[in-house]
């Protein structure tokens, strides 16, 4: 059992304890013990005793037996109380922002609330406003949030859905041998909606009995036919299907069944469209589809009918950027700050990737919750690169592994960086992020990034929006402003390559293109598993049209250590 799991259990028993209105003491030790282990990253709390739990801050005598006991047995009994006395619909109240435990049990105690759709209907009727302690603002709040909520459902970010379509082809592939994620997946959507499948097969029902034998599908009989396979996988709400396809169509379906509605509708130069000869000719591969219909090609991730053959006015599918044309890694974090691994070890695995550089961007010293570095620390980090440089250098004299130095700085509340200037002259690169204060209206967030994006120090503009898929909208950007003024000043726009953000939003990309703004697919890697992640980043930029030559962290050492340098003296 990770830490976080723990840290997970021990906040989720605070929240239950307060939200049955237990004594404050005891919700305290809980919470205080889950701040602190939160923090905690000198060690596995799993592998420890009681007693060495007890020396731990914010951990007491009887929250270090509970710790034990969460080990041993995934829970507590106290916690398994707890649990059995809410309901699930009030558990689920725990999602909805801006309302904690204390307003829920007034929800639920006062108006008998349980459930989301209950909440909803009390908003709509305004019962929940004449409520103490809550009112109007904060019952407009929830209604936001549930709209919210009920949007995201039965959805899935890319990454899982990518597991549990993988899940599926694997187990297809041992009977049939074409086996292809359509849909979504195939063009690389960050969000997922349905997961399809298709199988080319002579016999549907072949298929069907195959399928019935996959313990983990769960079908919905009344929504399948002969042909087309509907339900879920156990414990994943999303839609999956799964479609039988005679050999001779395949070509023609995994076609039809991947590109949008809009791309289809394409029309050709002679008054026909796209999906007429993806549909009615018969053809061996995806390239004569759009040869037989006059237009160039477009590769699956870009066929979302979003200015694609536009692009290709001036472009070529080979232009777009590739795993293998990426030189370096920048926006990564190490123990110095909340990462997993040491600087050393993120620097070992980056270049046995292959990679030339690793820009490390810790948080800088105001993301405290992140254990940001005091100016001591990036004096010491700095001392610590050099050393690490040298031993890279005197291995690999011809071309040698670099380590950049780089800072995750918080863009603070009035738009200024973290630093004093001259700590801030210190770094190779910059990269500026918001990370605190995330309520804000457009004109707010635009005019603090602009403030940033102005900011000589800065090299790049970090997540831009701060949304996390799925999970929290991001504060609202005038796009066109922010892209215009990283154009003005030079700046990189980043793509966040975590499939929790990725965020620049692909939609945008074009626009940075065509103002010359470039951009840099950033892992924001926690630990070296995160390098991982570009893989990610890599597929929503294609999908956008982002090619190699604009692409920040395509730049071989040589040119980025030029552009760097350059850039620091205007
Ligand atoms: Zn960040
Ligand atoms: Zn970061």
């Amino acid at each position: 059992m990770s830490n976080s799991e723990i840290v997970e259990i021990l906040e989720l028993t605070a929240k239950l304890l307060e939200l049955h209105g237990a004594d404050p003491f005891k919700i305290k030790s809980y919470s205080i013990a889950g701040f602190y282990l939160d923090k905690y990253k000198d060690g596995d709390l799993q592998n420890m005793s009681q007693v060495e739990l007890t020396k731990l801050q914010g951990v007491g005598k009887s929250t270090a037996a509970k710790i034990i006991e969460i080990v041993k047995t995934g829970t507590f009994p106290e916690l398994e109380e707890l649990l059995q006395n809410t309901p699930l619909g009030v558990m689920e109240m725990f999602n909805i922002k801006g309302i904690g435990p204390k307003k829920i049990a007034v929800l639920w105690k006062e108006l008998g609330i349980d459930n989301l759709h209950e909440l909803e209907l009390a908003c709509l009727n305004g019962s929940v406003a004449k409520l103490k302690g809550l009112g109007g603002s904060i019952q407009q709040k929830i209604l936001d949030s549930l709209a919210f909520i009920k949007d995201q459902a039965g959805k899935l970010r890319m990454d899982k859905a990518g597991m549990v379509a993988k899940l599926i082809t694997d187990e297809l592939n041992k009977s049939f041998e074409e086996v292809e994620p359509a849909g979504d997946i195939r063009r690389k959507s960050e969000i997922v909606d349905t997961i399809k499948i298709l199988v080319k097969t002579d016999s549907p029902a072949l298929l069907q009995i195959t399928l019935g034998g996959i313990e983990f599908l769960v079908q919905d009989e009344k929504k399948s036919s002969p042909f087309i396979w509907r339900g879920n996988v156990q414990d994943f709400a999303v839609d999956v299907e799964i479609i039988a396809v005679k050999p001779e169509r395949m070509v023609n379906e995994l076609f039809l069944e991947s590109a949008s509605a809009d791309h289809l509708g394409y029309p050709t130069a002679l008054g026909s469209t796209v999906w007429r000869h993806a549909n009615f000719d018969v053809l061996e591969n995806e390239e004569a589809i759009y040869q037989s219909a006059g237009l160039p090609y477009i590769v699956p991730e870009m066929r979302e009918g979003a200015g694609e053959f536009q692009w290709a006015e001036t472009h070529t599918a080979g232009e777009l950027v590739t795993w293998d044309d990426l030189k370096g890694i920048l926006h990564n974090h190490s123990t110095y700050s909340d990462g997993q691994n040491t600087l050393e070890q993120m620097a070992l695995y980056c270049q046995e990737l292959g990679f030339e550089y690793l820009g490390i961007a810790d948080h800088s010293q105001t993301a405290t919750y992140a254990q940001g570095l005091k100016i001591e620390e990036v004096i010491k980090q700095h001392a610590e690169i050099e050393k690490l440089n040298a031993r890279f250098a005197a291995q690999n004299p011809e071309k040698p592994f670099k380590i950049l130095k780089g800072i995750e700085s918080d863009i603070l509340g009035d738009g200024s960086l973290d630093y004093p200037a001259e700590i801030l002259a210190t770094f190779d690169y910059i990269v500026a992020s918001v990370h605190s204060n995330l309520t804000m209206t457009l004109e707010k967030a635009t005019n603090r990034l602009l403030k940033a994006i102005e900011n000589p120090y800065t090299t790049i503009l970090g997540h831009p929006t701060g949304r996390l898929l799925l999970s929290r909208e991001g504060y609202p950007i005038d796009h066109k402003a922010i892209i215009d003024a990283c154009a003005e000043y030079q700046v990189v726009v980043e793509i966040n390559a975590s499939p929790w953000r990725l965020d620049l939003d692909w939609r945008w990309i074009s626009y940075c293109i065509e103002k010359g703004v470039l951009l840099s697919i950033n892992p924001d890697a926690h630990s070296t598993a995160g390098y991982l992640d570009m893989h990610y980043g890599v597929a929503v930029a294609r999908k956008g049209g982002l090619t190699k030559d604009m692409t920040f962290n395509a730049f071989s050492l040589e040119i980025m250590e030029e552009y760097l340098k350059k850039r620091l003296k205007k």
